[in-house]
């Protein structure tokens, strides 16, 4: 039966909702915030989720030293694929800063450009956040921007 398996043509949603962007960051594709649009909107979507998905542990950090040292992996994780455009070497000790406290070998040469891809995001954090507990996925993240960041040293 042709009308069955024949693939249907894409149709636009019928919504006036901002269009999906990319967050100039990291690359997450995130649906930006209401009244916002393109990569600004998508870069303030991703902090949004970025600060939703760490809330419950920020809650916890003030009592719990545990809690506060994956709350502090994570700002770094976050400010290491977010580098402010305003001050692009900042990026620099930031990546040191994280390389350390994953108790890595600092990065001796700093990579002249930032990586153009990412093993990982908030958005695949948040997406796991069902199966896998955060700190383990924070820690996770946090590596794999390090090791993004060691590879675009090398290449
Ligand atoms: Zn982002």
């Amino acid at each position: 039966m042709d009308a069955v398996s024949a693939p249907r043509p894409a149709t636009p949603p019928a919504t006036t909702a901002a269009e999906p962007a990319a967050c100039p960051g990291c690359g997450a594709v995130l649906a930006p915030p209401t009244g916002r649009s393109g990569a600004d909107g998508a870069a303030a979507a991703c902090r949004r989720l970025f600060e939703e998905t760490t809330r419950g542990l920020r809650e916890e950090a003030a009592g719990d030293a545990r809690a506060a040292a994956t709350v502090a992996l994570a700002d770094t994780a976050y400010a290491a694929q977010h580098p402010d455009p305003d001050d692009p070497a900042a990026v620099h000790a930031v990546v040191d800063t994280l390389v350390r406290r994953l108790d890595d070998d600092p990065n001796p040469d700093p990579a002249p450009h930032r990586p153009t891809v990412w093993q990982m995001t908030t958005a695949d954090v948040a997406a796991d956040l069902d199966v896998v507990g955060l700190e383990a996925l924070v820690d996770t993240w946090a590596r794999t921007v390090a090791e993004d960041w060691s590879r675009a040293a090398r290449s």
